[in-house]
């Protein structure tokens, strides 16, 4: 990692501690590197926190929020887990799967992976979450899904997800790489609700083991495809049945599949930062309350807060400058580096001003009123489980200094 100069407030390093690199070295010391116990380990732990509503301890001691079957399918990256997760749900050419414009391109890119068209749907402008009234207007008759993201990590409403997927017959399948670990509606996201949920474990992420992520479905059918597609498209279900000796050569190829795995180094990672989830998280989230406090006479327009208290990862602090603020959005970013040597970031540029998905989606700028606002005032302030106090106060000077009267 190349250290920040010193004073540099960074965006969002990575919180790896003494922990974690112990568990990547036993891994390594163990010679197994490629995916093996660790993440079969990892997918286990991973599935139990999500039934569990992040229980720090063991299953059996808790009683379970989500009770039905659960299967967690360890990838290289959550783009791996959301285009095996489409691909097990028979996405293909002429169908269409609505996604947010307010999204990293990794959401649509999986749909077109598939020759499937992404249709662009505008933002709700308090959430900036996919404004499922406007998704409502767009269903066709070829429409097959709905990518909703749980951007920032503040949670796309449970009961209006579940009714959405009703009234138009659309499979959903959740982004949820902002959203480890949240609750919507008191229910774990990633537990059950939905057909497939992926959770993205990349550097900058809630958690993380470098690249990595979990596609999680309660889908039994689902989990096998993902299974053996992200592995060349390897089954050994009929030698399992007919088990060849036992001696575990054998294989059948079944499909032209990826290559999405996850090392054992990567998953031995994950499962240290899988128990300091919810820790890591609380952190974040009293670093979001500092912001609240210090900025709130200022012309900014805060990140919406949860319907019930606690639910929302904090995985971006996100805020947008007001038309009565002094400066503009670039200006901002550029003197809080310049200036006040605090980092920053703007999630995101909207998948409609990037000249490929211009190419093939017909949605423009007039079709999303909302997110094109939203661009041009938004930015994210740092906000990550090792900051220090000091940190924080930096920031907070920062902000205060360009935008307070
Ligand atoms: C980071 C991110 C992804 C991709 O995650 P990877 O693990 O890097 O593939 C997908 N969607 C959203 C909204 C993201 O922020």
């Amino acid at each position: 990692m190349p250290e920040e100069p010193v004073g540099v407030v960074p965006f969002a390093p990575p919180d790896i501690g003494e922990e974690e690199i112990a568990a990547v070295v036993e891994a390594m010391r163990s010679g197994w590197l490629t995916t093996g116990p660790n993440a079969a380990a990892f997918e286990a732990e991973f599935a139990d926190a999500l039934r569990t509503g992040f229980a720090p301890t063991s299953r059996a001691q808790v009683p379970p929020i989500w009770d039905g079957p659960l299967h967690a399918v360890a990838v290289n990256s959550a783009t791996a887990g959301l285009h095996l997760a489409l691909e097990a749900l028979g996405i293909g050419p002429g169908d269409e799967v609505l996604v947010p414009t307010w999204t990293f391109t990794a959401t649509a890119e999986v749909v077109r992976y598939l020759g499937a068209d992404p249709v662009l749907v505008d933002c709700d402008p308090r959430t900036l979450n996919i404004d499922l009234e406007r998704a409502a207007q767009l269903v066709t008759s070829r429409t097959r899904a709905i990518i909703p993201v749980h951007f920032a990590g503040l949670p796309v409403s449970r009961a209006d997800l579940a009714a959405f997927a009703r009234t138009h017959d659309v499979t959903v399948v959740e982004d949820a790489a902002h959203a480890f670990p949240v609750p919507s509606d008191g229910i774990p996201i990633g537990a059950g609700q939905s057909e497939a949920v992926v959770f993205s474990f990349y550097a900058t992420k809630t958690m993380t083991t470098g690249e990595g992520g979990m596609l999680v479905t309660p889908d039994e059918s689902v989990a096998r495809r993902a299974r053996t597609m992200r592995l060349h498209g390897i089954s050994r279900d009929v030698f399992d049945r007919y088990a060849h000796g036992g001696s575990g050569w054998a294989y059948e190829v079944v499909a032209p599949g990826f290559k999405y795995n996850l090392t054992d180094t990567a998953a031995a990672m994950g499962r240290v930062q899988l128990r300091r989830a919810v820790a890591m998280r609380e952190a974040r989230a009293a670093i979001g309350r500092r912001y609240d406090e210090a900025f709130a006479d200022l012309p900014l327009q805060f990140p919406a807060h949860p319907m019930r208290p606690g639910e929302h990862a904090w995985h971006l602090y996100v805020v947008r400058l007001r038309d009565d603020a002094p400066i503009g959005r670039d200006a901002f970013i550029q003197r809080m580096a310049a200036e006040h040597r605090v980092s920053t970031s703007v999630h995101f540029i909207p998948l409609h001003r990037h000249p490929y998905w211009q190419e093939v989606c017909a949605a423009t700028a007039a079709d999303l009123p909302h997110a094109e606002d939203a661009f041009g005032r938004t930015v994210s302030l740092p906000i990550f489980s090792a900051m220090s106090d000091a940190q924080v106060d930096q920031v907070i000077v920062a902000v205060r200094a360009l935008v307070g009267s």
